[in-house]
């Protein structure tokens, strides 16, 4: 089983659905994280697009868990796009320590940019998965997370189907275009 595995790809791709499955397969014990600026839903819930809902712990910084990993083999990481880079030194000293870390994020924001500190997170892994979702449009594979409302121009945008959706690459170029992008 690989150390390090990174499940990434655009919005509505299920990469947590993904994550939560992974982990329950493991049969080991484990803590699931989430960065604190997730307020999707309030508290310590980590909860999928399709519903499946699961208890994690909220921290700004990855190194909070440290003290929390006794009898731990396996951490799971959901939104790793939205830590900061101490995460990748974080993410090194849990490898030192023998622990399995599977990590979920989007690789690219809403203008197809790096999304935070994914790309160094990928470099770091073991393991790369990447997912597709389902063009809003056409229905075919689509990797491209588009933001309907473009009033923010805030990367940190927590994702929602009010604000996001997921397009191909041709709807995408196509809806930039209209827009003036
Ligand atoms: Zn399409």
């Amino acid at each position: 089983m690989k150390q390090l595995q990174v499940i990434t790809g655009c919005m509505f791709a299920g990469k947590t659905t993904e994550l939560l499955n992974r982990l329950n397969l493991l049969k080991e014990q484990y803590l699931l994280v989430k960065p604190m600026m997730d307020n999707r839903i309030e508290g310590d819930q980590i909860s999928t697009h399709n519903g499946i809902a699961k208890r994690a712990i909220r921290v700004n910084n990855l190194s909070e868990i440290f003290k929390n990993l006794t009898n731990i083999k396996v951490v799971g990481i959901d939104e790793a796009q939205f830590f900061n880079k101490s995460i990748i030194q974080d993410l090194k000293y849990l490898k030192s320590q023998n622990i399995k870390v599977i990590i979920a994020g989007l690789d690219k924001d809403y203008l197809n940019k790096p999304f935070g500190s994914m790309k160094d997170i990928i470099s770091l892994s073991d393991s790369v998965t990447r997912l597709k979702a389902i063009c809003n449009y056409c229905s075919q594979e689509a990797s491209y997370s588009h933001r309907k409302n473009t009033v923010s121009q805030n990367q940190f945008l927590i994702g929602n189907k009010n604000f996001y959706e997921a397009l191909c690459e041709s709807c995408f170029q196509k809806i930039n275009c209209e827009n003036g992008k």
